[in-house]
């Protein structure tokens, strides 16, 4: 028999849920699932379908929270090639280092001042976790604020970059040993294979009171997207799949679904008044930009648009 770099999953991941309906199923290797992958990562590295050689990309609804999950996903073998030679981790430093303008430093500046301020310590008290920290930016925002910075993360080239920079790197069977006041996942749980396993495991190490943010691709309307199933459609676009991207986004979460994951995890979530969250809005430059992120504590509270949830244990 072929050997498979592919393992699958018979339940929903994100609730356990073993009924769920398949909505979509596609082979690796024939249009237009190829097409797209070539399309997609040759200007990052480049494909090896031998990898794919008889294996479908295929999706699942979940019938109880309605997360929309990809039923066979990489093994540990092909996520290695996928993340350090499909995507060149050196390509993917240069573009996510032009993606960092002043935008993106002043929204993190602005959701630490709001998290932050909910506490009643010092910043230079609170313990902060990222986990998949990436290229630290967030960590080291987070200690500019005087918070004690740890993070976690699979590749070797951004663990060393974050150790010779200070950060305290923990691997993951060192995450039990410490405790922390906010734990940070910011596009993570979209691409793991146990969502609900490793939210369990997170949570053990929340301080009583503290907040875990989940944070994943925005999903509003992948339904009206996946009854058009445009394969051609570029990342960013009214029609993109990119919140189903074949063996990346592996969890596609709606926002009931990650409350539900919460829920069953022993986690509740919270609001931050909308009070809180403008008292510290900054960047009144009047652009469309600027528009969008005045209105996001409104998109976030009130009409529960954006999947951003915060959880606390209490
Ligand atoms: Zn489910």
């Amino acid at each position: 028999m072929k050997q498979s770099y592919f393992k699958e999953r018979n339940k929903c991941p994100g609730c356990h849920s073993e009924s769920y309906k398949e909505i979509y199923e596609s082979s690796y290797t024939e249009t237009p699932i190829k097409d797209y992958l070539i399309d997609f990562y040759d200007p990052q590295g480049g494909v090896e379908f031998e990898y794919l050689e008889g294996e479908k990309y295929s999706l699942g609804e979940c019938s109880f929270c309605g997360m929309i999950f990809q039923k066979f996903i990489p093994g540990d073998e092909l996520m290695k090639r996928l993340y350090e030679v499909w995507i060149d981790p050196e390509l993917a430093r240069m573009d996510e280092n032009r993606s960092h303008d002043f935008d993106f430093y002043s929204d993190y500046a602005l959701e630490l001042l709001q998290i932050l301020s909910h506490f009643k310590n010092n910043p230079d008290e609170i313990e902060v976790f990222d986990f998949g920290m990436g290229w630290s930016k967030w960590l080291f925002m987070a200690r500019a604020f005087g918070c004690v910075p740890y993070g976690s993360e699979l590749s070797k080239e951004r663990i060393d970059y974050a150790k010779s920079n200070g950060i305290n790197v923990l691997s993951w069977d060192q995450i039990p040993d410490y405790s922390f006041d906010f734990i940070n996942t910011e596009q993570v749980f979209e691409h793991i294979s146990d969502p609900l396993e490793t939210l369990q495991y997170l949570k053990q190490s929340l301080k009583p009171g503290g907040f875990l943010k989940v944070s994943v691709p925005p999903s509003g309307d992948i339904d009206a997207r996946l009854r058009i199933m445009n394969w051609q459609a570029k990342k960013g676009t009214r029609k993109s799949l990119n919140a189903v991207a074949p063996l990346e986004h592996i969890n596609c979460f709606k926002r009931d679904s990650i409350i539900e994951m919460g829920k069953i995890a022993g986690l509740k979530e919270v609001h931050f008044s909308l009070k809180s969250q403008y008292k510290y809005y900054f960047g009144w430059a009047l652009n469309k930009k600027s528009i969008i992120k005045m209105l996001r504590p409104i998109f976030r509270n009130v009409l529960k648009r954006e999947n951003y949830v915060l959880f606390s244990n209490q």
